[in-house]
């Protein structure tokens, strides 16, 4: 074989060779040889056809810079030229050439400098790669963001109007029937089914007065604007007086409570507690049967409290497991158990409990049972 330099093509099949003065004009990219001041000397076809001149348009008559826009030629004063002097190449600079229709077409450009031995700038040699594509994807992508931002921002407005306006006049309703229903069964003046008629108002009322309430919770929470009072509550007295006011909601349920203490105080909000555990409770209940019991374990940890909320009940899938703190979610198995829940009471729940420097996990296993463990800072 002797000394000849090593063939580059010769993996290429026959026929094939590639010619390097086609390969120069029709590359992907523009390729741009300029003088120091940026003349332009030698240009391919693919930037020519970009910016729609004939070579002898440009060549030896056009300086790079004149191509850009006004922004453009200031960036390239500013930025690219005293880059390129002092580092002798620069790298993907985005850039806005002018076409002679003046449509302008985004570009990033990369420079090297091909300078003397005694370090004078010789030539410039500059490959365009057309951004037209990237800068509409980039705009696309920004317009989709902006407009997500913008519907969360109505349904945010949305939730906190229509939960603010619904309450108002929930509150008067339930406040009127439960001073009926006070007077009814004080004087005796309904029969047995307008009474069932009466406490099923009352019953309905009062479930859609939470709701109403969740959504404002929610509202909140989104705005950043979820209070905890700072008092101190006794874990175990209100965990005891849940218990009592559950049972008498649902009926005959086993509850137990186990406690280390007859009481332990945390640092926090009573009725933001309150409704932690009514909540957790109240889901055990609902995604469990009687007879199986319902176990409350408080146990008292290093610096906090641990409680856990524990059932027998339909569990969660593996798969759900990881959503049920979400907005808005509900397991598989939920939705045929039972109709009633929006799927937000966890996410609130989740959220009272961080803004208590606390923790919420849960542990379940489909028809074996679930555990709900709450960790608060002890006082
Ligand atoms: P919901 O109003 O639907 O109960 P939550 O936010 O309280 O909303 O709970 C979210 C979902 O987590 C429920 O829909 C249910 O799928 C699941 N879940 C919560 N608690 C339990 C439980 N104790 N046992 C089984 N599934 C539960």
């Amino acid at each position: 074989m002797g000394t000849t330099a090593p063939d580059h093509d010769a993996q290429m099949p026959a026929g094939l060779e590639e010619d390097l003065a086609e390969l120069y004009d029709a590359a992907p990219c523009g390729y741009l040889s300029t003088l120091p001041d940026g003349t332009i000397i030698k240009v391919n076809q693919t930037f020519l056809t970009w910016i729609a001149y004939d070579r002898t348009d440009v060549v030896g008559r056009t300086r790079f810079q004149d191509l850009l826009t006004i922004a453009g030629k200031i960036f390239h004063e500013t930025h690219y030229a005293p880059l390129l002097r002092m580092q002798g190449q620069v790298s993907e600079i985005a850039l806005d050439v002018v076409d002679r229709a003046g449509r302008v077409v985004p570009v990033l450009v990369s420079t090297t400098q091909k300078r003397s031995a005694e370090g004078t700038p010789l030539l410039n040699r500059t490959t365009i790669f057309n951004a037209s594509d990237r800068r509409a994807y980039e705009r696309e992508l920004q317009r989709a963001r902006a407009d997500a931002e913008a519907a969360l921002a109505v349904r945010d407005y949305f939730l906190s109007v229509a939960s603010h306006e619904l309450k108002t006049p929930l509150t008067s309703i339930l406040g009127n029937i439960q001073l009926l229903q006070r007077r009814v069964n004080r004087e005796n003046s309904l029969q047995g089914r307008d009474q069932r008629t009466l406490q099923i108002i009352a019953d309905q009322t009062s479930r859609l007065n939470k709701m109403v309430h969740a959504l404002l919770d929610i509202s909140r929470i989104e705005t950043g604007q979820l209070a905890i009072e700072r008092g101190t509550v006794d874990i175990c007295a209100l965990l005891y007086r849940l218990v009592d006011e559950v049972q008498t909601t649902v009926g005959e349920r086993q509850m137990e409570i186990r406690t280390p203490l007859p009481s332990i105080i945390v640092p926090g909000d009573d009725l933001r507690l309150e409704q932690v555990f009514q909540n957790l409770i109240q889901n055990a209940v609902r995604y469990s049967a009687p007879p199986t019991p319902i176990l409350i374990t408080i146990q008292s940890e290093e610096t906090r409290v641990a409680i856990a909320v524990a059932d027998q009940g339909i569990g969660i899938p593996a798969t759900a497991l990881p959503h049920v703190f979400g907005q808005f979610y509900r397991a598989a198995n939920a939705h045929s158990r039972s109709a009633a829940g929006m799927g937000i009471g966890l996410y609130i729940v989740q959220q009272i409990i961080q803004l208590h420097g606390g923790e919420i996990v849960v542990d379940s296993t489909p028809d074996v049972g679930s555990v709900f463990t709450v960790r608060l800072p002890r006082a």
